[in-house]
């Protein structure tokens, strides 16, 4: 689909040279979110302060003042994200009314740099989905097709930035939920290595795999996104050092050269389950890479197949502790008729936190109960250390893997609903790198019967410049 917007690093060059005004970009993309509204992909618009930070930046320039390299572009981040002064739900009723007092670091650093966040996106509550259907307030829509689910969780984030409702978008990925409804929204969506972008200020789900990254139209948009917000966080103990070189790839050298790349792709996503027009499109992708010079063989990961029931079990574990703080009583909404204040903890939380929440909940709780510990938790987190272990393997043969991100392309709004492990099933080629913590991306590798299908690519971890790089590379190769 063409864009209104320019690539962001044009875009920001024209506002800093004083061509393109900063209030007028807030403008066209509130007005662009107006009219798309029947999409549903965004909760809540941040006018005020949007057209204020704005105006301060067409008034920096004016006065010849530095603004930054996003200047006046504006964004639109996924609603777990805390953005001072807004309204933050994570799409769950029981955050309803809670407005951020202090905001992610993650959004700091893209204001820093004169980035403006105009609204919120929709998606599952607390991110717990892979469809938007699970959000407490409405289904977001496919661009390309109404009738169905854009993915999720952030699938607000994606439809946003496929229906040119702002430049770029943010999302979290905790099992595949920014890779996942950018191939079946078809943008790009990358999941930078765990750690490299703080957390802090940003509704936690399972703390051990949750990653921000953006939402994009290109890999170079991706790539300057994460230049600006990658860094070390003394709020966020997890973060890692950034590398020295910028992440966003303007100057490739000879060693980047596709020839002198290998690439694994892997086998066991391409068996069983697979969809056969999600398989041409990764085949023919797989072609052209060959065909540009690199050199991919086939790779085998032998637990990739466990990876999924080892998410289900880590990250309902993780998550059931983080949903505790939501109590009725510090954040959002509060049952009012409570007898006691006992009953006013169950009230608010039986009535704040949808179906799938509590599900979670309960067998976050279940696996971790002293007798079920050994058998369920403790267990999967050995899967899982065999499964780093592979991968280590793996990218000692290999400098990339490539595979699909889904099995098939977007479903129907309503097909899983009903039965959530076959939701669960959408994610099974996205989890991995979430466990292991190294970086993947989805960039769109074609359509299938009018739908979008992403190839997925993986690196090392901290290998988030070669896997920017690899992608751009392939992006410029395919439809
Ligand atoms: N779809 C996965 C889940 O429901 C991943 C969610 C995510 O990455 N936030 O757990």
């Amino acid at each position: 689909m063409a864009s209104q917007w320019l690539p962001i690093n044009e875009l920001a060059s024209r506002v800093q040279a004083g061509e393109l005004n900063a209030v007028d970009l807030v403008e066209r993309s509130l007005k662009t979110i107006a009219e798309k509204q029947e999409y549903n992909a965004v909760i809540v618009t941040i006018e005020t302060r949007a057209r204020e930070r704005a105006k301060t930046i067409d008034e920096k320039i004016v006065k010849g003042h530095k603004v930054g390299r996003l200047a006046g572009v504006p964004f639109i981040a996924k609603d777990n994200f805390l953005v001072y002064g807004a309204d933050t739900t994570a799409a769950s009723n029981i955050l309803k009314g809670f407005i951020a007092p202090y905001q992610a670091t993650a959004i700091e650093k893209l204001e820093a740099e004169g980035a403006i966040c105009v609204a919120k996106a929709n998606l599952d509550a607390f991110a717990h989905g892979s469809s938007t259907e699970n959000s407490d307030f409405f289904t977001t829509k496919n661009p390309y097709d109404k009738t169905r689910v854009p993915g999720g969780s952030s699938g607000g984030s994606a439809a946003a930035v496929v229906l040119d409702l702002a430049a770029f978008a943010l999302g979290t990925d905790t099992g595949g939920s920014i890779r996942q409804p950018a191939s079946f929204s078809g943008c790009v969506g990358y999941k930078p290595t765990y750690g490299l972008v703080s957390r802090s200020g940003v509704v936690a789900m399972a703390s051990s795999t949750d990653v921000i990254g953006p939402l994009t139209r290109d890999v170079s948009d991706a790539a300057l996104v994460i230049e600006v917000m990658a860094a070390r966080d003394g709020l966020d103990s997890t973060t890692i050092e950034r590398s020295e070189t910028d992440y966003a790839i303007d100057s490739v050298t000879d060693a980047d050269n596709l020839k002198n790349k290998k690439i694994g792709i892997i086998k066991e996503y391409m068996g069983e389950g697979l969809s056969p027009g999600v398989k041409t499109q990764i085949e023919n992708a797989t072609v052209k890479l060959r065909r540009a010079g690199a050199n991919i063989t086939e790779i085998s990961v032998p637990s990739i197949g466990m990876a999924l029931a080892v998410y289900y079990i880590i990250c309902p574990a993780e998550l059931s502790s983080n949903l505790n703080r939501y109590d009725g009583q510090r954040f959002g909404y509060t049952y009012k008729e409570s007898k006691d204040l006992d009953h006013s903890y169950s009230d608010s939380r039986g009535r704040g936190f949808g179906k799938e929440a509590k599900r979670r909940i309960m067998i976050g709780t279940h696996v971790l109960s002293s007798g079920y510990y050994d058998a369920y938790y403790k267990r999967a987190q050995t899967v899982r250390t065999k499964l780093i272990n592979e991968f280590d393997a793996a990218f000692k043969q290999v400098d990339f893997l490539i595979g699909p991100v889904t099995p098939t392309t977007a479903f129907k709004i309503g097909a899983n609903t009903n039965d959530p492990l076959q939701m669960y099933l959408a994610d099974v080629m996205t989890v991995a790198p979430n466990l292991v913590g190294n970086p993947a991306i989805s960039i769109p590798a074609g359509m299938s019967e009018g739908l979008p299908v992403g190839l997925q690519i993986m690196a090392p971890r901290r290998a988030d410049r070669q896997l920017l790089i690899l992608a751009k590379q392939a992006e410029e190769l395919l439809p």
